[in-house]
């Protein structure tokens, strides 16, 4: 690696020579310098922390969830060591992965039985790849959600092996609609949490609980994906309301499913709460093979789920809540402290102020509802050079690039937000003020 990466870089300066863009070779002591920096480079992991100042909690680029600090623990543990991964420990004979959280999940949900899988897609394709293969599957016009980076529930269901059929319309659904769809090849009736957007007007949707009466009487299932999927009432903190898992399996969802690193703060997970015979048939499913999650996922999520047990000290404990309830004082305090610093660093370059923003929770929880936040926001100064105005605006479009780029190429890249001319850094999920102004 040293020497190609000394080769290569000789080569550029041969080239430069030549093309008499510089005169002499670079004296030694500076081709060092320069090439242990290139070698760093080289051997620097792709994936890296960044700083998430972009306003919004759970962005699905930037990793989603911060998991807690429990959770890294037993993720570190349970990667250090060998484990009673699917090795029951009272019989010695092979034990069940899903053994170690299920009753957790059931504990937290109300359910009879849950399994985990890679992520909330694969938990939607599994669940229909099981019970509905070849079948029909109605989903209400309204629901036929897209979620960002190619999750479409059209295209899930067709490749899960089964045939969706579209009831209602784009703003209204009814009863009826579900009832006409129903036939002998119906395999479930199935509902989609409209997660990552609201429609709004003349609109009806039917209830969970009329769903699940239908799917009774009509003796399918009735199979729920409820996108982000929270365990508690959010409104206890103050924030919107969101169906609760507890509440779609009490009021008679047979299956439902939900990610564990939206609102829930864990790992990247697909969770499947249900009925005890269909989510037997699920774990007996092929499929279930290819999707399982590894034992860090399952360690994580253990210790994410138990810090629900205590709804008083999840705000401290689990970030993703913390930044999601964190005190306008607090973030406004932290702005108060980096205002001056950041000034001084900057100099005449920047201009440096703090701003009123609104920070959004991401990954479609709350689409509509946006937290009120602080942001320092930077604003490159006007360049006093007598052209026209659109050069000018040419010329500050080109600086803010660049701030933006400087931010994003510091040893831990801060991601922030352009907004009117300005890079804005929302304060909200920022643990660690020093760790910016000591990069600065
Ligand atoms: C986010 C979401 C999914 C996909 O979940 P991942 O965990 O990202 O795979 C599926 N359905 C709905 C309604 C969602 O909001």
């Amino acid at each position: 690696m040293v020497t190609q990466c000394i080769r290569d870089h000789l080569s550029c300066i041969r080239n430069q020579i030549e093309k008499n863009e510089i005169e002499a070779p670079p004296a030694m002591d500076d081709l060092l310098i320069v090439l242990t920096g290139l070698l760093e480079k080289s051997d620097k992991n792709s994936l890296q922390p960044v700083i998430n100042l972009t306003g919004t909690i759970l962005h699905t680029n930037l990793g989603r969830a911060v998991l807690p600090q429990n959770a890294i623990d037993a993720m570190s543990l349970v990667a250090a060591s060998s484990s009673n991964l699917e090795y029951d420990l009272h019989s010695a004979n092979r034990g069940d992965r899903d053994s170690h959280i299920e009753a957790l999940i059931i504990e937290l949900t109300g359910a009879e039985a849950a399994t985990l899988v890679n992520n909330n897609a694969a938990a939607v394709l599994l669940v229909l790849n099981t019970l509905a293969v070849g079948r029909q599957v109605p989903v209400s016009r309204g629901e036929l959600v897209e979620i960002g980076g190619s999750f479409r529930i059209p295209d899930i269901i067709k490749k899960s092996g089964s045939h969706l059929v579209e009831v209602g319309t784009t703003n209204r659904t009814h009863l009826t609609d579900y009832k006409n769809a129903i036939n002998s090849d119906t395999a479930l009736i199935m509902k989609v949490h409209t997660s990552n957007y609201h429609i709004q007007g003349f609109t009806k949707s039917v209830s969970e609980e009329a769903l699940a009466e239908l799917a009774k009487v009509s003796q399918l299932p009735l199979v729920i994906d409820l996108g982000s999927g929270t365990l508690i009432d959010l409104r206890k903190y103050d924030l919107p309301y969101e169906p609760t898992v507890k509440e779609s399996i009490s009021k008679g969802a047979d299956i439902v499913t939900f990610s564990g690193d939206k609102l829930l703060g864990g790992p990247q997970a697909g969770i499947i709460a249900g009925s005890r015979d269909l989510i037997q048939a699920i774990k007996n499913n092929p499929l279930k093979r290819a999707l399982r999650v590894d034992k860090m996922t399952i360690a994580a999520l253990t210790e994410t789920l138990k810090l629900y047990r205590d709804p008083d000290g999840l705000k401290d404990k689990l970030p993703t809540l913390r930044y999601m309830t964190r005190d306008l004082g607090e973030i406004r305090k932290m702005a108060d402290s980096l205002l001056a610093p950041m000034s001084r660093i900057f100099g005449e370059t920047v201009t440096v102020s703090i701003k009123e923003v609104h920070s959004q929770i991401g990954s479609g929880s709350f689409p509509a509802d946006l937290l009120p936040s602080v942001a320092i926001a930077l604003k490159p100064a006007k360049l006093k050079l007598a052209k026209s105005g659109a050069d000018d605006e040419k010329s500050s479009n080109k600086q803010l690039r660049e701030l933006t780029d400087n931010f994003r190429n510091l040893p831990r890249p801060v991601i922030g937000r352009i907004n009117n001319g300005e890079l804005l850094l929302d304060l909200r999920s920022l643990d660690n003020a020093d760790l910016i102004l000591s990069q600065l």
